[in-house]
C-alpha cells in the first residue's frame, strides 16, 4: 500500500465528506403544480392520494362469459346469453339462469361470480352457450381496489417520478402533480487547454489542447437530474475571468458547478477566486478517482468544485454532487442501493485511497474490470455498467463478493 506523503493533509473519507455536503443542502421550500406529461425525473412535493378504487368496479382479466356459480349444475349445460357486456358499458344486473357476454376490462355485472374464459365455453346456433368447464367463483375476476384502495398513498412526498410513476398518478386521475422546483445550475469548465469540439477540427489542434468532455457529461447529468442548466462554457485559467464568471453564475442559480482548476497549483484558479467572493472548503477525499473536491458559497449559492479529470469528474458527480442535488429537490433516496456480486478479477494492489473501480457485469454473473483504471480514460465510463466500490487499503481476489454500484441507476 503507498504511505502519505510526509507532511501531507490527512484526506477525508468519502462518507465523511457527503454527509458534510448534505448537510449544507437545505430542501428547496418551493414547489411548482405540474402536468404528469412533464414531471418525469421529478421529486413529489406532496403525498398522491387516492380519490378512488382501482380498479373502480369488479371486472373481467378475459373475453368470456359472466355467470353465477350457484346456477350451472353441470358441464355442458347450455345457458341463454342475457346480454353483452363491452369495456366501458355499464351492465344491468345478470338475470337469473343465463350468462353474460363479457370482454376483458368491462365491469361484472352484480349477481355474476366468475367469469368463464370464452375457450372454456362453446357458442350453439340457438344463441346459448355452453360452460364446459365448472367455474369456481370469484375465478377471472379482478376485485375493485385490488390496485389501490379508496384514501391510500400511492406515492408518497420525496419520491422520484419515472414512467412507472406517472402512469399510477394519471390511474388515479391527476392530471397536475406537485413537485419540487428545478435547482438552477451554472455550469462551467476551467483550462486554457480546452476547446469545443466544432471550432477547431482534430487535425488542426494545437500541441497540448484537448476537448472539453466534462462540459457535455456535466450538463447532460444536470438534465437528467432535472435541473436547469445554465452553461458559461470555458473559463480561462486566470483569476480575474473565474472572478467574473463566478459573480455571474451567482446572481441567478442555485449552485455553481465547476471542473477544473481545484487543485492548489499556480494555474488552479478557482479556490483564490471563490474565496475573494466567498467561502470555500477544500477538500482532499480519500477516493480514486477525485480526490480534489470544493465546496463553498458564493453569495446565497452554492459553490462545488469537480476535479478536472474526467473520469475524477465524473465519479465525483454520481458519488456526491448527484445526491447533494436530490436532496436539494427533497428526495428521500439519494442514493441508489448496491449490489454485491461476484469479482472475476484481481485486484492485489491496495490503495490507501477508497477506489471506485470501473467494471461491467459478464454474462457468468460475475465482474470484470476495464484494463485501463486511470482517471483521464473516459473510455472506462462507457465500457463499464457500473462501479467496484473497493474500500481503502483493500485486495481483491477472484470470487470475492464486491459491493457494485448500477451506473444505469446513477445516471437516471
Ligand atoms: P485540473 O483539475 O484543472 O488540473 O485538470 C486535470 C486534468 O483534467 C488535466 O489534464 C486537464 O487537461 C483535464 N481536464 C480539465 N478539465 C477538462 C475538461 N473540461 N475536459 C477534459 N479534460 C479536462
Ligand atoms: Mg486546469
Amino acid at each position: 500500500m503507498n504511505a502519505p506523503r510526509p507532511g501531507a493533509k490527512p484526506l477525508r473519507s468519502l462518507d465523511d465528506a457527503l454527509a458534510a455536503l448534505l448537510a449544507q443542502a437545505e430542501p428547496f421550500a418551493d414547489t411548482q403544480a405540474v402536468s404528469p406529461f412533464d414531471a418525469d425525473g421529478r421529486v413529489l412535493a406532496e403525498d398522491l392520494v387516492s380519490a378512488l378504487q382501482v380498479p373502480p368496479q369488479d371486472n373481467s382479466s378475459m373475453d368470456g362469459y359472466a355467470v353465477r356459480c350457484a346456477e350451472i349444475a353441470d358441464e355442458g349445460v347450455p345457458l341463454p346469453v342475457s346480454q353483452r357486456i363491452p369495456a366501458g358499458a355499464a351492465p344491468q344486473p345478470l338475470q337469473a339462469g343465463t350468462a353474460a357476454r363479457i370482454f376483458t376490462g368491462a365491469p361484472v355485472p352484480a349477481g355474476a361470480d366468475a367469469i368463464v374464459m370464452q375457450e372454456d365455453t362453446e357458442a350453439q346456433d340457438d344463441g346459448k352457450v355452453r360452460i364446459l368447464r365448472m367455474p369456481v367463483p370469484g375465478q377471472w375476476i379482478r376485485a375493485s381496489g385490488e390496485d389501490i384502495t379508496r384514501g391510500s398513498t400511492v406515492l408518497a412526498r420525496g419520491e422520484r417520478l419515472g414512467p412507472a410513476a406517472l402512469g399510477l398518478a394519471a390511474s388515479i386521475g391527476r392530471d397536475r402533480i406537485r413537485v419540487a422546483r428545478r435547482p438552477r445550475v451554472a455550469l462551467f469548465s476551467t483550462g486554457d487547454e480546452l476547446v469545443m469540439p466544432g471550432d477547431v477540427a482534430p487535425e488542426a489542434m494545437k500541441p497540448g489542447a484537448i476537448y472539453n468532455s466534462n462540459r457535455f457529461f456535466l450538463r447532460s447529468l444536470l438534465l437528467r437530474l432535472g435541473c436547469e442548466v445554465d452553461d458559461l462554457g470555458i473559463v480561462p485559467d486566470r483569476r480575474d475571468a473565474t472572478v467574473q464568471a463566478l459573480q455571474q453564475a451567482a446572481t441567478n442559480n442555485d449552485v455553481i458547478l465547476t471542473s477544473g482548476g481545484v487543485s492548489v497549483g499556480e494555474e488552479d484558479h478557482i479556490k483564490p477566486a471563490v474565496e475573494q467572493l466567498g467561502t470555500l472548503d477544500l477538500w482532499q477525499i480519500s477516493m480514486k478517482p477525485g480526490k480534489p473536491f470544493a465546496h463553498g458559497r458564493v453569495g446565497q449559492a452554492h459553490f462545488i468544485g469537480l476535479p478536472g479529470n474526467p473520469v475524477s469528474s465524473f465519479v465525483t458527480f454520481l458519488l456526491l454532487v448527484r445526491p447533494f442535488l436530490l436532496k436539494l429537490q427533497g428526495a428521500t433516496r439519494l442514493a441508489p442501493p448496491a449490489l454485491q456480486l461476484p469479482a472475476h478479477f484481481d485486484w492485489p494492489r491496495a490503495d490507501r485511497r477508497r477506489e471506485f473501480l470501473r467494471a461491467r457485469r459478464n454474462e457468468a454473473g460475475g465482474l470484470e474490470l476495464f484494463p485501463n483504471q486511470s482517471s483521464g480514460v473516459l473510455t472506462s465510463t462507457v465500457w463499464a455498467d457500473g462501479l467496484v466500490d473497493v474500500p481503502a487499503g483493500q485486495t481483491i481476489a477472484r470470487g470475492d463478493l464486491v459491493r457494485f454500484l448500477p451506473l444505469a441507476e446513477l445516471l437516471a
